[in-house]
């Protein structure tokens, strides 16, 4: 087949995805779903993060570390809801607020005129001990205070309402008006000083304007249909439930439940719209479980329950927990990808128009690894790689190059870091040609599509003008980001040693858009001024500002690396593909040179000069991720270490240190169970010492676990992005040679 009939099967490809996307309309997504909650569950089991409390004696509030209490036995939707326990005393006073999971790419913005928010007392309380109310919004512009008992009568033992309050009742009594459409916050606060102590047990936060559910108490049946296939797989310490996706505009969510003995069922969580799987710990092997699903409306009607799926926790070998691991985040990119683009979201829960350039290579990556080990075939692998390329072959170029990131119903450029970044951006495209190299290596068979595949994919890589982010001929280096509105404004400049050494080895592999092999010496390991200023300017330190390094740390010498290594994606994101075993340039063995990074890492964290929760020989990997108050890229040193654990920081060193990342795998999966594993495997980051889990999982973060864990067990992604042809010719012009460096002390 020549080129043009291969394009034009192509095109045919394409159609077909098209029609069957119109016959077929993609899940609702969550963004819809938080345009609407502000509080459905607390991931952590003991107190809610996004909450706060105080008391003032002689009135009294039960609070955890200044939190407000999870209550783990009643709750409106499962698994938990909040407990307000206070007592009201003249003289006295408290608050509780509830607070909206301000979570990266989330707008605070709620669709809906009404607050809903189901309550529930053992013991009933009078209308008139009821506390007051208030809300504030994004800006900390807040309400006036509301009795609850104008819209709530005297609350019956042990019987669930839903209270209804229209949000323009709230009057504005801070200096700004209140925006309504921004609420953030639901404050309550003591009214009545009876003395007496009370319970309320509070629940399904929401703004909606559509019809009140009060009416329609749970269980009443909805016009929703039951979900359909549902699937249990038992593995070591949980079970993984999954089902067909119920695609009606009336979905809210999907609520999952379990029984014990084969006949009494009772709920143990929702799910997401969007999302159609739950991860259910048992907590330890040979514990059998039946699960039945339903689909629930807004007014919390539910469909009939599914079919009965029933599996049981088992012992598994340390090879099997590690396939579970690689499949568990490989679904982060094949169920969780973008339903048009196939492109990598750049977290879930998150924005879903935004697709992430640099986590959709990884994405493919870990597409490689699903298909070789099965868990999806190569035809699914194929179909998902040629949407990807498709998308991205209309995709906005800058020079060839992608932006970071793009919507992925259009591809237009998304200019999430601000203005000036609405151009190329360099690293990302190295990573995305990362991943699609390695594809075209492995989609390399005879069959007709996938030789059309290889010839997209490397027109793509031939388009891509490294040359062009030098900025000008005689520049020594190369730049992170170019646009055409603001040109070389960001001016970041491309210098090791980061995450970034593979930038410089495709560009200067590049059969059609080439930089000389000395850049890769003035430009990325640079040691004069330029290079010096700026490793200082992110690490605040000397040691290994001039790309060497030579100090030790715990006793562990590090030739190259920053400070003591920085965080560990470092040693990652280039590594996926570059297989630095066994060769060296002048300064270094880079394998080697990771694994120390690595090492004095897990040192770091036995030594914990923080004294944070939970460090130790098993729980270690400081690397970058939002944290309980937003992102920081994590390191061994105290200045960058503020008590956040990012599990990918050990799940992706397994090449680097295998029994120190199977102790801290096993931790995770074992000790740390449902806190800090979900439906795409380990949630992003945990702080035991400030009882916070990360709400979200990261596009960036899920797939080098996948793809490093391959890359340990069978070298499968190293082996195909080193056969590329152009990658040996490269590594000879930059002079890299076999075996290991003794570094030079500078
Ligand atoms: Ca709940």
């Amino acid at each position: 087949m020549n080129n043009r009939a291969s394009f034009q099967y192509a095109s045919r490809l394409v159609l077909q995805f098209l029609f069957l996307a119109a016959i077929f309309p993609f899940a609702k997504a969550d963004t819809q779903y938080y345009k609407h909650t502000l509080f459905d569950n607390s991931l952590e089991p003991d107190a809610y993060y996004y909450s706060s409390g105080r008391a003032s004696a002689p009135s009294a509030l039960e609070l955890i570390h200044g939190k407000l209490p999870v209550s783990r036995d009643l709750f409106y939707t499962p698994p938990n809801a909040l407990r307000l326990k206070w007592r009201s005393v003249p003289d006295g006073g408290w608050e509780a607020g509830i607070s909206a999971i301000n979570f990266r790419n989330r707008e605070i913005a709620f669709h809906g005129d009404t607050l809903f928010f189901w309550c529930f007392s053992a013991a009933g309380i009078p209308a008139s001990s009821l506390p007051l109310i208030q809300v504030s919004d994004a800006g900390g512009n807040f309400s006036n205070s509301l009795p609850l008992e104008k819209f709530v009568a005297s609350l019956a033992p042990g019987k669930w309402v839903q209270v209804q309050i229209p949000l323009d009742e709230f009057k504005t009594a801070s200096i700004h008006e209140l925006e309504l459409q921004h609420v953030e916050k639901v404050v309550f606060v003591q009214n009545q000083s009876d003395g007496a102590e009370h319970t309320l047990i509070v629940d399904e936060f929401m703004i909606d304007d559509r019809l009140a559910a009060a009416s329609a108490p749970a269980g009443t049946a909805s016009s929703l249909p039951a979900p359909q296939n549902v699937r249990a797989k038992g593995y070591e310490r949980h079970v993984d439930i999954s089902w067909d996706s119920v695609n009606e505009a009336a979905l809210e969510r999907y609520v999952v439940y379990r029984s014990l003995d084969g006949s009494d069922f009772t709920p143990i969580g929702i799910q997401v719209p969007g999302v159609n799987r739950y991860a259910d710990f048992l907590g330890k092997p040979g514990v059998s479980a039946r699960y039945k699903v339903a689909a629930s409306d807004h007014r919390y009607k539910l469909s009939p329950f599914s079919n009965e799926a029933s599996a049981a926790t088992k012992t598994l070998s340390d090879d099997e927990l590690l396939t579970m691991l690689q499949e568990a985040c490989f679904r982060y990119y094949w169920e969780g990808a973008h339903p048009i683009s196939g492109m990598t979201l750049e977290n879930i829960p998150g924005d879903d128009r935004i697709v992430a350039t640099g986590a959709s290579g990884f994405g493919i990556m870990a597409l490689l690894v699903g298909v070789d080990r099965g868990f999806i075939t190569r035809e699914q692998g194929l179909e998902r790689l040629t949407k990807i390329v498709t998308f991205i072959e209309k995709a906005p170029r800058y020079h060839g190059v992608w932006s970071h990131f793009m919507d992925g119903d259009s591809a237009k450029t998304l200019p999430v870091f601000g203005r000036f970044d609405n151009g190329g951006d360099l690293v990302e495209t190295a990573f995305l040609m990362e991943g699609l190299l390695s594809a075209r290596q492995y989609f390399n068979g005879p069959a007709v599509h996938e030789k059309d595949l290889f010839q997209r994919i490397s027109h793509l890589w031939e388009t891509v003008e490294w040359d062009w982010y030098r900025r000008s001929p005689q520049s020594d280096a190369l730049y992170w980001h170019w646009s055409p509105e603001w040109s070389w404004h960001i001016n970041h400049r491309l210098t090791g040693y980061n995450e970034a050494i593979i930038v410089y080895l495709l560009a200067i592999a590049s059969p059609t858009h080439a930089v000389p092999a000395e850049l890769y010496y003035s430009g990325w390991a640079n040691q004069g001024e330029a290079g010096a200023k700026y490793r200082q300017g992110w690490s605040a330190t000397h040691e290994g500002d001039r790309y060497v390094n030579g100090h030790s740390y715990y006793g562990i010498k590090l030739d190259v690396g920053v400070g003591s290594g920085g965080p560990l994606f470092f040693t990652h994101y280039s590594y996926m593909g570059f297989d630095a075993r066994g060769i060296h340039d002048r300064f270094t063995d880079y394998f080697n040179d990771n694994q120390a990074i690595a090492k004095i890492n897990l040192a770091y964290c036995i030594e914990n000069p923080g004294h944070y929760q939970g460090y130790g020989a098993n729980f270690w990997g400081l690397t970058a991720s939002d944290g309980a108050d937003g992102y920081m890229p994590h390191e061994p040193t105290p200045r960058m270490d503020d008590g956040t654990m990012t599990f990918t920081g050990a799940l992706s060193s397994f090449p680097y240190t295998p029994q120190a990342s199977m102790a801290a795998f096993k931790h995770i999966y074992r000790d740390l169970g449902d806190r800090a594993w979900g439906e795409y495997g380990p949630r992003d980051a945990i702080n035991l010492s400030e009882d916070w889990v990360s709400p979200i999982f990261m596009g960036l973060n899920q797939a080098p676990i996948t793809v490093m864990v391959e890359n340990y067990r069978t070298g499968l992604i190293w082996k195909l992005f080193m056969s590329n042809p152009e990658i040996e010719p490269m590594l000879d012009r930059i002079g890299f040679k076999p075996g290991r460096v003794a570094v030079k002390s500078h």
